[in-house]
């Protein structure tokens, strides 16, 4: 069994044949799925999914890309992590790849850090995404964290060993997606090879981002198993080595 540790089920890409999609996952081993909402609006039917499937939880944030449009206040947002299903917080983080540093730190900033507060008050994992823009957020996580501890996961993680390290010396987890069975994504495999196996999980972030060799098609859970394996070579352990411990992981993380 795999748990897909990060997907938007809610993508029109994947809700509109959505049976066949959670069908799919299971004939493939994956057991468990993190339906992520990355804007505001998409908070009640990110819900609404995790409400109707058993193997589905649901985590609730605002994606950076989103920060010039969205900012709801932390009161705001406070009521919709009271839902059992709803166990994590985030997308939230930094990204300078689409957005410009100058004119949008502040924003995706302050847009961060409501999500970095109700992780802690929570006590609910954050899930962190971070794109051109490690020193950001290696200052952020890592002076909050001293503010008040909390959890979280590294996800789609494609940034350096430097920043990875930072993160694992937090405790938080660092979660691989089809990206390492990219033909050039030599550094990233190295990055995953150092990770030790008890902070290592496995996503899609589908819709996005399909593995080797469905590269450019829609991305759904069920290619969870090829992102693992892969990983499993990398760490040289069995596929159901790789897949016990990620699941485990998971588990223990948020609580289950
Ligand atoms: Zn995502």
């Amino acid at each position: 069994m795999l748990i897909d540790s990060h997907c938007h089920l809610d993508d029109e890409r994947l809700s509109l044949g959505l049976e066949a999609v959670l069908g799919r996952a299971k004939e493939n081993h994956i057991t468990g799925m993190l339906s992520i909402a990355a804007r505001f609006e998409e908070f009640k039917s990110v819900i609404k999914i995790a409400e109707k499937y058993e193997n589905v939880w649901a985590s609730l944030g605002i994606h950076p890309a989103e920060a010039g449009k969205e900012n709801p206040s932390y009161e705001t947002l406070l009521p919709f992590y009271g839902h059992p299903k709803v166990i994590g917080v985030g997308e939230g983080g930094f990204d300078f790849y689409y957005a410009d540093k100058a004119t949008d730190f502040e924003r995706q900033r302050d847009l961060f850090l409501t999500q970095i507060h109700l992780a802690q008050d929570l006590d609910k994992p954050l899930v962190v995404h971070t794109r051109d823009a490690e020193p950001e957020t290696r200052d952020i996580l890592q002076s909050e964290f001293k503010n008040k501890p909390f959890k979280a996961i590294m996800h789609c993680y494609t940034g350096t060993w430097d920043l990875a390290k930072d993160m694992l010396d937090l405790g938080f987890y660092v979660s691989a997606s089809g990206v390492i069975t990219f033909k050039k994504a030599d550094d990233i495999r190295d990055v995953f090879s150092k990770v030790p196996m008890d902070r290592l999980l496995v996503e899609t972030d589908a819709p996005y981002l399909a593995p080797e060799p469905y590269r450019g098609k829609t991305c759904e859970p069920a290619y969870t198993l090829e992102t693992a394996r892969r990983l499993a070579s990398l760490k040289g352990v069995s596929f159901e080595d790789l897949a016990d411990q990620t699941t485990f992981n998971f588990k223990d993380l948020f609580g289950l």
